[in-house]
């Protein structure tokens, strides 16, 4: 008897040794973390996205009074499950950083995440949210919601396409209004960076025994399309073009990487300066959870702030700003950016896709910019839109 149990024992550590090495690393590539300090910042979104977010809020509540539910069903380009104790606040607060998102990329289909509000064995740790899945599409892989956007197909089912985690101990502030208070954490603002990584923001690079290496789950699956655009800083070399496993890829991260702009944005202006690479947060010391995933303390205090490895009190980032837009842009989002549109028509191509702008049901009259045109096949169309 004392055998077998030895055996079964033997064989339970073996089984539990073998499922660790599968699970996937994107486990734990963010871990947000509280500085625990008071570090007052207040960026709000800008005033056009302000103004939808406004026209949203009463649209959901009329649709939400008709008993409506396609309308209602129309106004909630997220899809959210929400999972142990919520509150209607904190609901509520989550409901608003993906509001936001709505406004910022172009979100074709309905993108489900499932929230859990759950007690982090680390109270420092304030939340974290990973993509479900990563889907290989040509030479890389992307999350699932992007991959979904780009292919304009619901790939999953009804699985989520992101499940993040909330730490119920954390001492949140629920408004949506920025007004934070000097010893809280503002919610939306880590819920926002939260919904980022679990759009993509996510690299596969990870440190493990042995040798480093990336692909996630057995380490040998294609890169990310995140990891197609690190390189190093100074020689300049692209992460994947190092050996999978080893030494020269374990200096890399955590001796300094670029999220290098290799195309679509040379020369793009961002916040008055030209956007060609950003710095990512590669401590010396690997940190699971923050490294590699995450921008460069650099950054602390800008609008791209909302993607650094740690948030103190006070804290109110409520946009991403246009170098997280253009990270995001980079590796395959359209992003609905904060220009205004004049009145206008034309005619356009035969099967053509002028902008690949996306008009969504339930949004007419105070969405102005955007609107997803495909041309029919044959003869010609016009259109307008009207600001
Ligand atoms: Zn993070």
């Amino acid at each position: 008897m004392k055998t077998l149990s030895a055996m079964v024992a033997m064989l339970l550590l073996l089984t539990t040794q073998l499922l660790s090495q599968q699970l996937p690393h994107n486990e734990t590539m963010c871990n947000l973390i509280s500085t625990g300090k008071r570090e007052y910042l207040r960026i709000l979104p800008p005033p056009a996205i302000q103004q939808k977010l406004k026209a949203l809020a009463l649209a959901r509540e009329a649709a939400q009074k008709s008993g409506n539910k396609t309308a209602m069903a129309a106004y909630n380009p997220f899809s959210i499950n929400f999972i142990g104790d919520w509150s209607a606040e904190a609901k509520n607060a989550l409901q608003y950083a993906c509001d936001i998102w709505s406004f910022i990329i172009d979100l074709p289909l309905s993108i489900k995440v499932d929230a859990h509000w759950v007690v982090k064995d680390d109270p420092n740790i304030l939340a974290s949210c990973r993509a479900t899945d990563f889907v290989q599409l040509g030479t890389y892989r992307y999350p699932i919601s992007l991959a979904e956007a780009m292919k304009d197909s619901n790939m999953n089912g009804v699985t989520a396409e992101m499940s993040m985690d909330a730490n119920s101990t954390a001492t949140w502030y629920f408004g949506t209004d920025g007004n934070c208070g000097t010893s809280q954490t503002d919610f939306v603002s880590v819920a926002m960076h939260e919904i980022c990584h679990g759009l993509g923001f996510s690299g596969s690079m990870n440190w493990a025994a042995g040798g480093t290496a990336y692909g996630d789950a057995d380490y040998e699956n294609p890169p990310r399309i995140y990891d197609y655009y690190a390189r190093t800083i100074g020689a300049d070399v692209p992460l994947i073009s190092l050996p999978r496993h080893g030494s020269d890829l374990a200096y890399a991260i955590t001796h300094g990487v670029n999220f290098y702009s290799v195309d679509e944005s040379i020369g793009r202006m961002v916040d008055g300066m030209e956007y060609g690479s950003a710095q990512l947060y590669t401590p010396t010391t690997w940190a699971q959870g923050s490294s590699y995933s995450h921008l460069d303390e650099v950054f602390n205090d800008t609008k791209a702030d909302l993607m650094t490895y740690a948030i103190g009190h006070d804290h109110v980032i409520h946009d991403p700003g246009n170098l997280i837009r253009g990270m995001m842009v980079d590796m395959g989002w359209k992003t609905f950016g904060s220009t205004t549109c004049n009145a206008f028509t034309g005619i356009v191509a035969p099967g053509t896709d002028p902008w690949g702008l996306r008009f969504l049901p339930g949004y007419q009259g105070y969405w102005p910019t955007t609107l997803h045109f495909v041309a029919p096949a044959s003869g010609t169309a016009s259109w307008q839109i009207t600001h």
